[in-house]
């Protein structure tokens, strides 16, 4: 489970839209999470072995992926706050996209494991102690149940974004408390690790959901909440731009974004009207969430060699 606010982001969701917070300080709900979610995990992971249950175990591994990335958002947020400087000039942004990375690979191989654990507990099943699952289940909903109702008012888009997750996990342990509970009294121990390879496969999409968004910024592809050829239509209807080519767009950590571009004048357009032209373009785009602008302007009668046209 996780729990409380994260800052300014989700650690598994490093593209959701910036947030101003107004918490009194992030870094703090982000170390009580991490704790509840490490004290809460190692319950896990011991219930998961005395019941014998890869059900549990395999949420277990979910929480320890939780627990890992708030962690980690914890140490790479304070990093990712400090200013660019002659080592880093775009600043230290993407240490958190780099942990969101690590832990998505995490948890495939984690999940990976207990597959190949459970797939052949469905045809060989082994007992299971189910009341001794009953009462972690109901443990698991207690807590995660909390967390959620705790951050019910919360509308921010970061706040939404954890209560869904804090959902998906509380029903992730009403699903876990509903086999025990079948077990319990029909002994269909094949439930178990079924529901064990449920939750695994569940990890895995969320996973490399997480891991494809990371891989987009690290290879450098445009950002993915712009619309480029729109952009550039825009851009096209500011008086004075006859052309523009070059255009280079990506993005440090899926909220700030670069934009370059050559603008090719109008015929007869003056040199004293470039300041303006430039602040247009500059304006258009950081309305569409451009932190770094880079113009170059060619002249109508330069040919700058890098044209495509
Ligand atoms: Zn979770
Ligand atoms: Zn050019």
């Amino acid at each position: 489970m996780i729990n409380q606010d994260y800052g300014n982001r989700t650690p598994a969701t490093p593209m959701t839209n910036h947030q101003h917070n107004h918490t009194p300080d992030p870094q703090k709900n982000i170390a009580v999470a991490f704790f509840l979610n490490a004290s809460f995990t190692i319950i896990e992971i011991i219930g998961g072995i005395l019941t014998n249950s890869v059900a549990i175990l395999s949420d277990a591994v979910h929480d320890l992926g939780d627990t890992f990335s708030l962690g980690l958002s914890w140490y790479t947020e304070r990093i990712a706050r400090r200013k660019p400087d002659s080592r880093y000039t775009y600043g230290y942004k993407r240490f958190p996209v780099l942990a969101a990375l690590v832990n998505a690979v995490f948890l495939l191989g984690a999940s990976i494991f207990v597959l190949s654990r459970a797939i052949p507990l469905i045809l060989n099943p082994e007992p299971v102690y189910a009341e001794g699952m009953i009462w972690l289940a109901i443990l698991g909903i207690i807590f995660n149940g909390a967390a959620v109702l705790k951050l019910s008012k919360g509308d921010s888009i970061n706040q939404k974004v954890v209560r869904l997750h804090l959902l998906e996990d509380t029903l992730g342990w009403a699903a876990v408390l509903i086999g025990a509970v079948v077990i319990r009294f029909t002994g269909l121990l094949w439930l178990d690790p079924l529901m064990g390879v449920m939750i695994a496969l569940f990890i895995i999409y969320n996973a490399l959901k997480n891991l494809r968004e990371a891989l987009r910024i690290f290879l450098q592809a445009s950002p993915a909440d712009s619309d480029i050829p729109e952009l550039e239509e825009k851009l096209m209807k500011i008086q004075g731009i006859n052309e523009i080519h070059d255009i280079r767009t990506w993005t440090i950590d899926g909220m700030t974004h670069v934009y370059t571009l050559h603008v090719v004048t109008e015929r007869g357009f003056p040199a004293e009207g470039y300041p303006e032209l430039k602040k247009q373009v500059r304006d258009t785009l950081k309305a569409a969430g451009f932190e770094f602008v880079t113009i170059e302007i060619d002249r109508y009668d330069e040919h700058c060699g890098l044209s495509d046209c």
